[in-house]
Parts: C-alpha cells; structure tokens; sequence
C-alpha cells in the first residue's frame, strides 16, 4: 500500500524535505499508516525562512483592509472544505469527530474572521501636548508589522492553535514559518491548500515539518524570524525561550497547566458536576486548560464524588468517528504509556482509583489503538507528583477542602498557573476567589467559555505574554510613535 506524503509548504510550493527524510504518522485511533510526514532539517527552515523574508515587504506594505479580505477568503475556504478538515483532524488527533466538528474547525474559521474583523477597526494612540516654547505638539502611534514570524503549535490543538497564532500574524503584515507538532501535521497543509487558493501571495504562509529538535530549534534561531510564538510544554518552552533571547526575537509562550476545578458546598451541584466532568475530561483531558484537580468542599464531598463516578463511568470511549463518542484516543502510544505511568504513581502515592484507571475493551482494528478510561482518583495528598505535575490526558484527582482559604491554598499549590473554575452560587465568594488565584484566566460557575477579544495566557510557568484580541495584535506589531512639534 502506498501512502500519501505530507510535504513541507514553501514559497507558495509543496516540496520535499531537502535531505529526503520522513516520519512515520499514524492515526491514535488504530496505529495504521496515515502518511509520511517532512522530516526537515536546518536546510529547509532556511529555505522557509527566505521565503517569508522575501515576501515580508510587499505584505507588510498592504492595506490592511485588503488583508482582512484575504483572511476571509481563508475563512471561507475552511467552510467550504469543512467535513475534510474535521475528520482529518479527528484522524491526526484521535479526537472525536463531532469534537473537531462542533470546536477545533469552527474555531479556526472564527479566528480569521476575528482578527479581519479586528484588523478592520484597528485604532492606535493619538497624544496632543504642550511642546517646547508654549507651542503645541502632536503624537500619533503607528503600527508596523514586526517580521516574519515563527509558529510552533502542539498537538492536542492542531488546527485551532495554528489559526490562532496565524490569523493575527498575517492581519498585522507579519508573513509566516509555521512548524505544526510532528503528531498532527496534515490539517497545517490542508489550510496552505486553503491560503494558496484564496490568494494568500506565495511566501507569506510557509510550513516546515519535522521534530522539535531537528526542525524546530534552528526556525526559533533562524536570524530571519523576528518573534516566536510557541504553544507546548514547559521544558520545551525553556529551551525555546533561550534560543530566543540572544536575538531579542519577541517571544510568547503558551505553556502547560496543572488546572483547579473549585467545588463549594453552596455551589448548583448538578451544574458544577458537568462542568467538572467536562473540564476535565474534554478532548481526552489533552486540553492545557483541562480541570485536572478538582478541589471539593467537605460537606458535599462524598456526594460529588458519587456524581463523579457516575458521570465518568458513563463516558463512551472508542470510535472517534461514532457520534456517540465522548472520548476518543490518545496522541499516540508513548503519551498513552506516560498517562497510565501517572495512574500506577497514584496507586503508588496511597491514592484509590474510584473511576476508570484501564484501557477499554474495543473490537478490532481500535483494539489496537491508543485508548484509555476516563479516570478518577481519590484519597491523596494535594502535593503529591500526581496532584502537581501536568498529566495531559483523562486522569483527574479529586480532593477535599474545608476552608475557602485552604481552596484558595490548593488551587495555587503548583509551579502552574493557567487557569481555573470556581463553582459557587455566592457572588462574593466568586469574585474573591477569583481575585485570589495565581491564573491567567479564571471561570466562574463556567469552563473554557472563551471570547477571543480576551487575554489569553498563564502565569507562574504557564507561560509568558498574553495573546487574544488587541493582546495578540500588539505581540504580532510593533507600536512606532511619532512626535511632531507644531
Ligand atoms: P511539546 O512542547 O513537546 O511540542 C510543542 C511543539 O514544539 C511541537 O511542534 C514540537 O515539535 C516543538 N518543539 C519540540 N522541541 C522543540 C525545540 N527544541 N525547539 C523548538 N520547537 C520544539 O508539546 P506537546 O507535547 O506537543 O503539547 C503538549 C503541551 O502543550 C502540554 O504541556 C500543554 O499544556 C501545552 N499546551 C499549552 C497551551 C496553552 O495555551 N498554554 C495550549 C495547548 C497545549
């Protein structure tokens, strides 16, 4: 059986890596060969690099308003290939696919759209001033793209995190080296298909494939690129951020999270129970915002956990392609193997799986795929490496509190701090939780309901910089005031 390729996009061209090297992909679902991917080497970052240098002038020097049209024409080519998007992710992923149709998809259409709407009503500063000599001075702002711009996106939200980055970029007159995670790479081409046929000029979107270390450490050094935009984990943020700095490259990082679900006693109970278990079991828990510690107050413990346990038990795992299905696979075997490491540690670390904790029994060919039970744990200490280190996938501890102080306590008690959800009926106590936790983004009575206007990001070491509405047009421009003395 041949398989079809998955190439590098450069240049406004498919072409294949300079050194005649691909990778295996396969699909979580089932592990059978979905494609070769582009496995790059420093040569063909550079090539991609040239071409987004070559191509940066006469795009930054565009009105903006003919790149807002440009990215609508992406939008809607998205909408029109809509069906292949979704189950090429879902493929890629393992997520389901009424997941990608009813999120990732509409997401990236929504991104253009949004940041050409945003591009659209752009506005910058205007400061008028007493100058020198009693006379009167004038200052305006000008935006200005910043260069070309390196994108490099995880896998747990292919298309949805490369759109967000990419809508912006392109809006504000950056052109684009994106290197999608060499787990999920073929929607990133399905979407350069996209941008060639709306008219996207050749070289200001450009894909590179291959591993983080062979393709994504020389395009975060590449004297070319002038900011870096990564999404992924921690340790590789690090090393991102290094690279970055000797060249002042601007920088934003999305990073992991080790998310609080906050239950209080006075909380619509039903209500907060499917928004835990939404939270933390969304996407095969592969979500950086995942509810992965959910904080109980005392009094209502035993019967949220019993509310757990129903709700999780009836979770369907399997067929991403089943609209039933709420679970799908995970990424691949290695990260399968690493979450269900994290499962024999909790038993290890004196914690009672109440929930799951197995693979499923599924009929062939997903019985040989990447699945795993939604699972709970109860009964360990909130400062074990369990309830602390980042899991990425359907493993949610539980945990009792009995004081809003200890939530509070709790909740901050990682090297994390991307988001939370609060669950409470006391408004008070809703917005002095919220002012109290050491996140970027805080829900209350509510999980991932996003505005893409809204800052966007962590603290702590879930990252560095906020993106989202003018956050992400200010990281993807560079502000240049003007002075003028009258
Ligand atoms: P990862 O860090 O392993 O990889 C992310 C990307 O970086 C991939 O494209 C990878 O090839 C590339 N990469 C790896 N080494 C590199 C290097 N040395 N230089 C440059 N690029 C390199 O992350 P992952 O496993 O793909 O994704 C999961 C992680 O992403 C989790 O920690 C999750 O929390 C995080 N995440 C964060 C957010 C957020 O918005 N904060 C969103 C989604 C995922």
């Amino acid at each position: 059986m041949t398989h079809r390729t998955t190439p590098n996009f450069i240049g406004g061209r498919f072409v294949d890596p300079a050194g005649g090297r691909w990778l295996d992909n396969t699909n979580p679902a089932t592990n059978a060969l979905l494609t070769k991917l582009a496995r790059s080497g420093a040569e063909d970052v550079d090539a991609a690099c040239q071409a987004a240098a070559a191509a940066q002038e006469d795009w930054g020097a565009r009105p903006p308003t003919e790149r807002a049209d440009l990215l609508d024409a992406v939008a809607q080519g998205i909408e029109a290939r809509f069906d292949e998007f979704a189950h090429t992710e879902s493929a890629d992923q393992g997520k389901p696919v009424a997941l990608a149709r009813a999120v990732d998809i509409p997401r990236a259409v929504a991104n253009f759209r949004f940041f050409a709407g945003a591009v659209r009503h752009d506005e910058t500063g205007f400061h008028e001033m007493q100058g020198h000599l009693g006379r009167g001075a004038l200052n305006y702002t000008l935006r200005r793209p910043v260069g070309p711009c390196a994108l490099i996106t995880p896998w747990n939200l292919p298309l949805y995190l490369l759109t967000w980055k990419t809508a912006p970029a392109l809006a504000m007159g950056n052109t684009v080296v994106a290197k999608p995670s060499e787990f999920t790479p073929r929607t990133a081409n399905l979407l350069a298909e996209v941008m060639r046929d709306a008219g996207i000029p050749d070289g200001v979107f450009n894909v590179v494939h291959g591993l983080g270390a062979e393709a994504g450490a020389p395009l975060t050094a590449h004297e070319a690129i002038a900011a870096v935009s990564f999404t992924g984990g921690t340790a590789t943020g690090r090393l991102v951020a290094a690279a970055a700095a000797p060249a002042f490259k601007k920088l934003s990082l999305e990073l992991g999270g080790k998310n609080a679900t906050v239950i209080f006693a006075d909380a619509d109970l039903d209500a907060a129970l499917d928004g835990a278990t939404r939270a933390g079991f969304a996407n095969q828990g592969e979500i950086c915002l995942c509810g992965s510690r959910i904080l109980v107050e005392d009094s209502v413990y035993d019967e949220v956990v019993a509310g757990l346990v129903e709700r999780t038990n009836a979770l369907v795992v399997g067929d991403p392609k089943d609209p039933t299905t709420n679970l799908g696979a995970l990424v691949s075997r290695a990260h399968r193997d690493k979450v269900e490491g994290y499962i024999h540690l909790a038993q290890e670390e004196g914690g009672t799986v109440a929930a799951g904790g197995s693979r499923p029994a599924l009929p062939s060919p997903f019985d040989n795929g990447n699945f795993l039970r939604p699972t709970l744990i109860t009964g360990l200490p909130p400062t074990c490496r369990t309830a602390t280190e980042e899991i990425f996938g359907p493993v949610v501890t539980v945990h009792r509190f009995s004081t809003e102080e200890e939530a509070v306590a709790m909740a901050n008690g990682t090297r994390y701090g991307l988001s939370a959800s609060v669950w409470t009926s006391h408004l008070q106590r809703g917005h002095r939780v919220a002012a109290a936790l050491e996140t970027g983004l805080v829900w209350v009575n509510t999980w991932l309901l996003r505005d893409l206007r809204v800052p966007f990001g962590g603290v702590k070491e879930s990252g560095v910089g906020r993106e989202g509405g003018i956050h992400s047009m200010e990281f993807y421009s560079e502000l240049k005031n003007v002075c003028l003395q009258l």
